[in-house]
């Protein structure tokens, strides 16, 4: 049976974005690819969301609800998912590259002896097949593969699509999983999040991001600022991260994080391609910049010319001031 099932992954009360990007992207390819549209969404005390991904495309939401499924440990989000297939036998499962996602992605392409695309950052339809196509070699190149047999397992880089929800409805239907022996091998016994409080790059709908324009690594501190200010995620151009200004983690670009938010903010940042690639489907962005000729305002929605130790600070008062008045 032809059929697409999207892995969907509930965390922290919620669904994480990239879940709800690629239920959009399986919407769209429904069409060529032929229905229908799955979800499944395998976890402890989930049930109750499970609707949800109705209002993103997804038909039916199949339900693994088991205190084993909520440790965050993938091998019993194989058993489920490799139980769905056995009796649908979907011929495209996309999943989002989280680090669920990929350790679920590549077990159960080994259990199933399916292809998997990894960091695919789009998908078409090539006849009736899929097509993905992913970057290699430090984002140098792009390459665009097909599966020859099925199911077609992609895994999907966060903000390579955007989320519309298109107000469908979905059936939820509860699955019993039955856990192999690696489900409850491993316990999880703590969580402690990288940086308490920290807003998340790929989940952010503000980002305000530095560049070598910054200067010095303490410089960051302008743009820590103003995106406390406005509840913002901090990135990093990689000129900032090769130079040990910031964590890797927070480069936006080619070889760093694709992101798409709201309001991008690049400061000191030139716009070099291989940053424009990582944020250039955000909403609006904000240029600030001392070198009018600076690649980044030919694409940049505003920009402002001039000093960003100057800009930066007043910027940072004025929405302190807008959010206390
Ligand atoms: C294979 C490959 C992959 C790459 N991947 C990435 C990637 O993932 N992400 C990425 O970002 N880059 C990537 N790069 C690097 C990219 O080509 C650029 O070198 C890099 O983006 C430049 O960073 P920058 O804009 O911070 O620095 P610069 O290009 O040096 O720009 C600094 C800017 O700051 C401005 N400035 C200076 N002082 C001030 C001030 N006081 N006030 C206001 N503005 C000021 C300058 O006018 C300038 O425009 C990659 C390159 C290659 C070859």
């Amino acid at each position: 049976m032809p059929g697409i099932l999207v892995v969907a992954e509930h965390s922290n009360g919620r669904f994480r974005r990239v879940s709800l990007e690629v239920l959009t992207k399986a919407r769209e390819l429904k069409g060529a690819l032929g229905g229908p549209l799955a979800a499944v969404v395998a976890g402890s005390g989930v049930a109750d969301a499970a609707g949800e991904l109705g209002q993103y495309g997804a038909e039916t939401v199949y339900v693994a609800d088991h205190e084993a499924l909520g440790s965050g440990v993938a091998a019993g989000h194989v058993d489920v998912v490799a139980g769905l297939q056995a009796t649908h036998d979907f011929s495209a499962i996309l999943i989002g590259a989280t680090a669920l996602g990929k350790d679920l992605a590549a077990a159960l392409a080994v259990r199933l002896g399916a292809g998997l695309n990894g960091d695919s950052t789009e998908l078409t339809a090539a006849g009736a097949g899929l097509r993905a196509r992913r970057p290699v070699f430090g984002g140098q190149n792009l390459v665009d593969a097909e599966w020859t047999g099925g199911p077609a397992i992609a895994l999907v880089r966060p903000n390579s699509f955007k989320p519309e929800p298109n107000g469908g409805s979905a059936s939820v239907e509860s699955v019993t999983p039955e856990l192999g022996p690696v489900a409850s091998a491993v316990k999880v016994t703590g969580r402690k999040p990288a940086e308490e409080g920290k807003i998340s790059l790929e989940e952010a709908s503000i980002i305000v991001s530095g560049g070598r324009g910054l200067g010095a690594p303490e410089n960051f501190s302008y743009v820590e600022a103003l995106a406390k200010e406005l509840g913002a995620a901090v990135g990093a151009s990689r000129a900032a991260v090769d130079a040990g200004w910031y964590p890797h983690p927070s480069q936006v670009g080619q070889t760093g994080k694709t992101v798409s938010p709201n309001l991008y903010i690049a400061c000191g940042i030139s716009g070099a391609i291989q940053h424009k690639v990582g944020m250039q489907t955000s909403d609006v962005i904000v240029a600030v910049n001392k070198d009018e000729e600076a690649p980044i305002f030919g694409f940049a929605d505003f920009g402002v010319v001039g000093d960003l130790f100057e800009i930066l600070p007043k910027l940072t008062e004025l929405v302190a001031a807008r959010k206390a008045g």
